[in-house]
């Protein structure tokens, strides 16, 4: 029997979109879970839809690097999430200027990134919401992909979804440019942008407005020519930029090895068709060249 009776309410955690998530404990196991309270009633069939959605969602993706969703039940009016308690995110960590990443935790960070995404493109899921703080790290030094919100199945019949689904910083070009047929590769150039943000300590493409955004896009690649983009000129909200030449991508990270440039050029492809999958970044020479993974229980995190 699912009852509320189960968790021990503790403190606030923050507030999401939909509602409160706070600690608890459960009192059958003694773990540490952080519940999220999603408000049913005012928008009604929205709200309600997009958690069962989350819910049917989480429940198909269980993975060691995939949030897990302990328990779901209804409560005065509310629909509770069940998740396991994790003590920090991706972005607490690169905000942190007491930490120092080293080649090997960036590589172990990006590695476990891609491995939880992995899975939810072999799902035939978009994450759709990649972004530092929704990526969340346990005591034991695992990251998990967090808030499956926005996701939704593709390959449906109605793949034309809405393209404001992103935090602007992190959104592909394709998006930016309207796109109503965007398939994994939006999560791919989402993992380059933490991927960059990684390397820099900063967030890499950091627009002010949608066109702001591919105006950075631009200044950090060139604008794309029609030879490395074919199908651009089709997109909905396409306009013709004044050309823009591409800096050498080592002038912006002037840190980072070889193999680590390669990587991430190939994440950020212009041609979503042509840009790396998920299955292909994890098979990449960055990974199994020097320096080493380093072991999650072994990586940095916030005092
Ligand atoms: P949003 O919908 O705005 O992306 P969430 O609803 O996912 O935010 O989460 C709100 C806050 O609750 C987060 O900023 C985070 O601090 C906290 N939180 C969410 N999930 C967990 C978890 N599993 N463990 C610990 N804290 C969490």
């Amino acid at each position: 029997k699912k009852v509320a009776d189960r968790y021990l309410k503790r403190e606030v955690l923050g507030e999401g979109t939909y509602g409160v998530v706070y600690k608890a404990i459960d009192t059958q196991t003694g773990q540490t879970v952080a519940i999220k309270k999603i408000r049913l009633g005012k928008q009604k069939e929205g709200v309600n839809f997009t958690a069962l959605r989350e819910i049917k969602l989480l429940k198909e993706l269980k993975d060691p690097n995939i949030i897990e969703l302990i328990d779901a039940f209804p409560h005065k009016g509310n629909l509770h999430l069940v998740f396991e308690f994790m003590e920090t995110d991706l972005e607490a960590v690169i905000r942190d200027r007491n930490i120092v990443l080293s080649p090997g935790d960036i590589k172990s960070y990006l590695q476990m990134t891609l491995k939880g995404l992995a899975i939810c493109h072999k799902k035939w899921v978009l994450h759709r919401d990649m972004k530092p703080n929704n990526l969340l790290i346990g005591s034991n030094g695992q990251l998990k992909l967090a808030d499956f919100g926005l996701a939704r199945v593709f390959g449906s019949p109605d793949r034309r979804f809405t393209h404001q689904v992103f935090a602007r910083w992190y959104r592909a070009p394709e998006l930016l440019f309207g796109t109503k047929q965007y398939g994994p590769g939006v999560d791919v150039w989402a993992a380059a942008c933490i991927f960059a943000e990684l390397l820099l300590r900063r967030p890499f493409l950091q627009g002010s407005s949608d066109i702001d955004q591919l105006g950075k896009i631009f200044a950090a690649f060139g604008t794309p020519s029609a030879s490395q983009w074919p199908d651009m000129i089709f997109l909905p909200d396409y306009v013709e930029y004044q050309h823009v030449p591409a800096p050498p991508l080592r002038s912006l990270f002037p840190m980072a090895s070889d193999d680590a440039l390669d990587l991430l050029s190939k994440m950020f492809t212009y041609d979503p068709k042509a840009r790396i999958s998920v299955q292909q970044a994890l098979e990449h020479r960055y990974f199994s060249s020097a320096p080493l993974l380093t072991d999650p229980v072994k990586l940095p995190r916030p005092a």
